[in-house]
């Protein structure tokens, strides 16, 4: 059975930034491009909002829409806030849909954004927004005079444009890959991802030392300036937004949030992702969100245990009672204790990466699969609940990257069944690295 074999290689959703000031629709325009009701929209500036990424299709493709809506506001000018928001946004994008108000017309702060687009050599679409209706198109043409093309009139509120704007969007989108298109695939793409000071940086020099030189001049590939290619053990990655942990970005307030919406940035855009953590210091929140996010996008997982040179035999006892309590939950993802100062098993890192990519791209035939499920359900059928027994019919991969299993049953099946599967899967396939995800369809 090939039925979704040719639904191949994993592909790289490319990453919307959409920037601008407070209050010009921003969210309103990306609840209408992912056709949810999911961003909060607020009258109120100065909101953070935590969840900055959304998944988008607009003709059949897909791509991913960051929302740098919220910030905190500070003593600082609200021009320079904005600026350096749209310029941590940028660095982390593929393309920049800009929102101005039509009603409002260019302020101060739009020409501050503008300042940074021009600088950045990323495609930019010009949205003009709140253009509810033919009286105020004249308003929207006006915003020819910010230099960055043509101004696409729209209504985030009723709609009005927004697929214009979105036509405009993909045009300028580099790698929007159809669904189900197969792509040409260039190097793995990792983040170094983690909380401040944990050494991201420390480790991405320690690997870059390492290399060899390596030249990207096959034809067609662009590397973009804040990524890099670094070759480990061997094989040839592109990390990204390496540009943001050697540059170390330093903002005095609303960091946690600049931080946030960059890690989210990177995580997207990357295959794997290594999060680094203080091996030395107490497991923090901050630490888990991470990983938690790096779970929930579906990418591939490494665990780098960092400054393992400052661990005695105390603390090392303790990390382990911190692994069993907080982290069974990642259980699946491999890890190194590392040292990024001395280098200590600093090049056990290849491996490990290796391994997780595979996992993450591994197809089970369908064949493979249902002989696995048949012997389960034989073996260990799901409980009968109200004179009714649930029951795995038979399932598929549906994808790779990560794995997502289909399994098509006849009755609900408990959260608890489909627990032990998914362990099951993974003593049966193992998947060391990879987030693996089951879907059911249930038919009644
Ligand atoms: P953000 O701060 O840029 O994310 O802006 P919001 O999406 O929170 O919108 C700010 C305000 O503008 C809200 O009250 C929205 O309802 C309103 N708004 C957004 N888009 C439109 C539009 O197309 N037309 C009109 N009339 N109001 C809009
Ligand atoms: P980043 O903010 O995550 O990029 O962290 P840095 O790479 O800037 O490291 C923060 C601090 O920790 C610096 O003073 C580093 O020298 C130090 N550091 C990083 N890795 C190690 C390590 O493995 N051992 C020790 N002892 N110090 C480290």
């Amino acid at each position: 059975m090939t039925e979704y074999a040719e639904a191949d290689e994993a592909q790289i959703l490319p990453v919307v930034a959409v920037v601008g000031r407070p209050n010009v629709g921003k969210s309103t325009l990306v609840n209408r491009i992912i056709g949810r009701r999911e961003a909060v929209v607020q009258d109120v500036p100065g909101v953070t909002r935590d969840r900055v990424s959304y998944d988008a299709v607009w003709n059949g493709r897909q791509f991913v829409v960051v929302d740098t809506g919220g910030w905190a506001s500070d003593a600082k000018g609200l021009a320079a806030q904005i600026a350096e928001q749209a310029e941590l946004a940028i660095a982390s994008a593929d393309a920049v849909l800009f929102v101005v108000d039509a009603t409002v017309g260019t302020l101060d702060e739009d020409e501050a954004v503008v300042e940074v687009l021009r600088r950045s050599r990323k495609p930019v679409v010009l949205a003009a927004n709140k253009v509810d209706d033919q009286r105020t198109e004249m308003e929207a043409a006006s915003m020819w005079n910010l230099g960055l093309g043509e101004p696409y009139a729209v209504s985030a509120l009723h709609g009005r444009g927004s697929g214009d704007l979105l036509d405009a969007l993909l045009a300028v989108l580099p790698q929007a890959p159809r669904e189900g298109e197969p792509v040409e695939r260039g190097p793995r793409r990792v983040a170094i991802v983690g909380k401040p000071n944990v050494g991201k940086s420390s480790l991405l020099n320690k690997l870059a030392r390492q290399q060899r030189v390596v030249v990207d001049n096959a034809a067609g590939t662009t590397v973009d300036p804040v990524d890099e290619l670094v070759e480990v053990d061997g094989e040839v990655y592109r990390f990204i937004d390496t540009a943001g942990i050697r540059r170390r970005v330093k903002e005095a307030s609303g960091h946690e949030y600049y931080a946030s919406l960059r890690t989210h940035g990177a995580i997207e855009r990357a295959e794997l992702c290594i999060v680094v953590v203080d091996a030395s210091e107490p497991l923090t929140e901050q630490d888990l969100r991470i990983l938690s996010s790096v779970e929930e996008a579906g990418r591939a997982l490494l665990i780098a245990f960092n400054k393992w040179d400052l661990t005695d035999e105390e603390r090392r006892r303790y990390l382990e009672r911190e692994m069993e309590r907080d982290l069974v939950q990642f259980g699946w993802a491999g890890h190194v204790n590392i040292s990024a100062t001395t280098g200590r098993h600093v090049d056990r890192l290849g491996p490990a990466i290796r391994e997780a990519l595979d996992s993450w791209e591994t197809r089970i035939s369908t064949g493979k699969l249902n002989a696995f499920l048949g012997r389960i359900v034989a073996s260990h059928p799901h409980p009968v609940r109200g004179g009714k027994q649930p029951r795995i019919l038979f399932g598929t991969q549906a994808q790779a990257g990560p794995p997502t299993f289909v399994l098509f049953t006849s009755g609900q099946v408990e959260d608890g069944y489909l627990r032990f599967v998914e362990r099951r899967l993974r003593e049966e396939f193992g998947f060391k690295g990879t987030p693996v995800h089951v879907q059911v369809r249930a038919r009644e």
